[in-house]
């Protein structure tokens, strides 16, 4: 009781320096959070220690920590190991309220670690980072250090659950959202990483995230993500009294060092931890403001206009639907028909430069450039997006282009080129951003494209992040040759070594350093993450990008399934479906592909000119919907699942609910079984004594007055007589 009320006294007075011991020690533990999360720490003599995980409030029982920190035990220099001894130095450690940087140090090896935690906002988790400094003045290699190590009592009798999420990727798979039990003896390991190549028999990668929930008891939950795009393992296991396992970049294929020059930070990659209800959604709900509100908007990086612009995010019609076809003129034709239609940005997608590497607009197709359609788009009222693969490497011999002949562009690559090779349509060999002149030709080289070209969004592909890399003139480890292992796939070739991890650190560094750059010199730039569709969905890119390609295959189905796996985790404004030409032989089969792709960014990558003038009204009624009631909810409502994931058979569904204003939206989706018949969809969020008025927008119902608690137990009955059709059912409070 006297504990409660010292740490309650500290919370008022927002003291949170701890008494020293003689020694030097801290005697109290350390207490870091805000008003959602709370983390206790111990700084031990020469490991520091995580104590407890709890929610502010207080609710449910606190996740124990059992077992000190581990932190690397040796460096090596010149060859030799040098055995390490960290010290806890009291006097260069820093704690407050809401952050603690607790530094350990050893001198006669020269290096200084710091154990970081901070809560960066009033809500959402804690982040935790662990830098190692290098003053001892010379070169030294570190093995790898995990970002978090963790280890939760729990007892034998406990019912857990595990909640993780696959990438989109190329195709979404066919589970995606993973509830699995959590049981004695339980093992999983997921990775993340920007390469996972099915031609490389990479498996499912996922969203670097995972949260363990307990079923039916007072514990509650707790959550740790990634806020890294490189190569990252998580790993959870069950055995005894103890919920354990490591967190952080991935040591397979080992052994894992990277290189310190004298002066320089290692840091491993930034997780975040937070305790949760337990509950899939509530925590999904606070989790994505966070995203939104602190990982994706350092004031510093966005013009603050973007984020209260109400036309975000942005409705865009995407040229890809011609693939690399696309013509100025089409262009134009194109942007005449979106600006009808009321899309409000017009992408040019692959096809408009004049080779793989060579980002110049292709003379034959775009005889007045790339800045002329901009401006075309412009005086149309319609931003303008663009496509660049602006990592690869090609063969064409142009000035500017990135040549794999140019001596000093070989030098960047991650692996020679065969003597006969050739890049296919849009995609070469990738460059090292890692090597400092690569980054810098492609920091200078997106400039210019921002620029010259008039974009207002600027979308990368490709595998932008190498990992494997066989030069040995670049900062990172050399490669291992006897565990190197080169593939190719039409004419894209990449390398797969002991120095992957260390690769991908290094040009994940350079990638983010590139993108921040970026929106520093053009504020209000809207920056897409695509790699070869939703490979590189993770935390990280999120903090340096606005939204995501969530897959890379674009049917009403595929859509669905991705956006409801990432969204699990992902602010959904950042989660883009591309819409693509689909066989609509009644309007309801239109408006079902349509709002397939309308529960986040949506990115229609057809020619609209191809639709008929019933499909033109009936998109046309669609995007203004989406402006005045599906887009402020996608933007600032919670969101439910509740409906089952699509499977492109039976039925699925999705709900926004914003509190705030008392009015949310029910997606509902139907299959292609026959006879679809009635489903109910159980509401979430709604005020149980209030009354709500219910408006089918296909009139499939009469609209009706409902109570909350009703539409929260018996739910929403929802009739759709054709197969592949949808229904939008706005709820409204009374
Ligand atoms: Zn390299």
């Amino acid at each position: 009781m006297k504990h409660v009320v010292w740490m309650k006294t500290c919370v008022l007075l927002g003291l949170f320096s701890p008494w020293l011991t003689a020694a030097g020690i801290p005697s109290r533990p350390i207490l870091v959070g805000n008003a959602d999360n709370r983390i206790t720490l111990e700084a031990g003599a020469s490991l520091p220690q995580v104590l407890r995980l709890a929610r502010t409030d207080g609710k449910d029982a606190a996740w124990q920590g059992l077992g000190a920190e581990i932190l690397i035990d040796h460096a090596t220099v010149d060859g030799m190991a040098v055995p390490l001894h960290w010290r806890f130095d009291p006097a260069a450690s820093r704690m407050r309220k809401d952050s603690a940087s607790l530094v350990y140090e050893d001198r006669s090896a020269g290096l200084r670690l710091y154990w970081e935690w901070r809560a960066r906002a009033q809500h959402g988790p804690i982040e935790h980072v662990i830098r190692i400094e290098n003053h001892s003045g010379h070169e030294l290699w570190l093995p790898l250090q995990d970002s978090f190590r963790y280890a939760w009592k729990v007892t034998a009798s406990q019912p857990l659950q595990q909640l993780w999420v696959d990438k989109g990727a190329g195709e979404a798979p066919p589970v995606g959202t993973h509830l699995v039990p959590l049981a004695e003896g339980y093992d999983w390991r997921g990775e993340s990483s920007t390469f996972a190549h099915p031609r490389a028999g990479a498996s499912r990668e996922i969203i670097p995230y995972f949260l363990v929930r307990s079923a039916g008891s007072l514990m509650g939950g707790w959550y740790v993500g990634v806020e890294f795009s490189g190569r990252i393992a998580m790993h959870l296991t069950r055995r005894g009294d103890a919920l354990e396992g490591v967190v952080g970049l991935n040591p397979e294929p080992g052994p894992f060092r990277t290189r310190l020059a004298p002066g320089e930070t290692f840091a491993t990659p930034t997780v975040f931890v937070g305790a949760s209800d337990g509950d899939v959604d509530d925590t999904g709900n606070a989790l994505r403001r966070w995203v939104r509100a602190t990982l994706n908007d350092p004031a510093t990086l966005r013009d603050p206009a973007t984020l209260r612009d109400p036309a975000y995010p942005w409705l865009t019609n995407d040229s890809w639907g011609s693939a690399m076809a696309i013509t100025e003129a089409q262009a134009r034709r194109m942007i005449d028909d979106a600006h009808a239609l009321g899309f409000e940005m017009f992408q040019l997608d692959a096809g408009w430069f004049r080779a793989v590497g060579d980002w110049y607009p292709d003379p034959r197709k775009f005889p007045h450039g790339v800045a002329a359609v901009a401006d075309y788009a412009h005086r149309h009222g319609l931003r303008f997006g663009l496509w660049v693969d602006w990592a690869q490497a090609g063969t064409s011999p142009a000035q500017g282009a990135l040549d794999v002949a140019d001596p000093r562009v070989r030098g960047w690559l991650t692996t020679d080129p065969p003597p006969d090779w050739k890049p296919s349509g849009f995609k070469g060999i990738t460059i090292d951003l890692g090597a400092p002149a690569a980054q810098a030709w492609a920091a200078r080289e997106v400039r210019r494209i921002v620029r010259d070209y008039h974009v207002d969004m600027l979308e990368h592909d490709g595998y932008v992040v190498a990992q494997g890399c066989d030069r040995s003139t670049h900062p990172h480890a050399p490669i291992d040759p006897a565990r190197t292992r080169r593939y190719s796939d039409d004419g894209f070739l990449w390398v797969d070594s002991s120095n992957s991890t260390d690769v991908s650190l290094h040009a994940t560094h350079a990638y983010y350093a590139i993108q921040t750059a970026l929106k520093r010199a053009h504020p209000g730039l809207m920056l897409e993450v695509c790699n070869d569709g939703g490979r590189m969905v993770d935390f990280g890119s999120a903090a340096h990008g606005d939204y995501f390609s969530i897959v890379d295959a674009y049917d009403p189905v595929s859509n669905r399934q991705a956006f409801y796996d990432a969204s699990h985790v992902l602010p959904p404004a950042m989660l883009e479906a591309y819409v693509k030409a689909w066989p609509t032989p009644r309007i309801e089969n239109f408006r079902y592909m349509l709002r397939s792709g309308m529960m986040g960014w949506l990115t229609v990558m057809i020619d609209t000119n191809s639709w008929s003038p019933q499909q033109h009204a009936a998109a046309a009624r669609e995007i203004a919907f989406y402006k005045s009631t599906l887009r402020p909810l996608i933007r600032d409502a919670d969101l439910y699942h509740v409906g089952p994931r699509a499977d492109g058979k039976g039925w699925d569904g999705l709900e926004y609910f914003d509190a705030e204003r008392d009015t949310g939206v029910l997606y509902a989706f139907h299959g292609s079984e026959a006879a679809p018949g009635v489903f109910r969809f159980p509401l979430r969020g709604l005020r149980a004594n209030g009354s709500y008025r219910l408006h089918f927008r296909d009139h499939s119902s009469p609209d009706r007055e409902a109570g909350g608690r009703e539409l929260m137990q018996s739910g929403v009955a929802v009739v759709l007589p054709v197969t592949n059709s949808s229904e939008l059912i706005v709820i409204e409070g009374l």
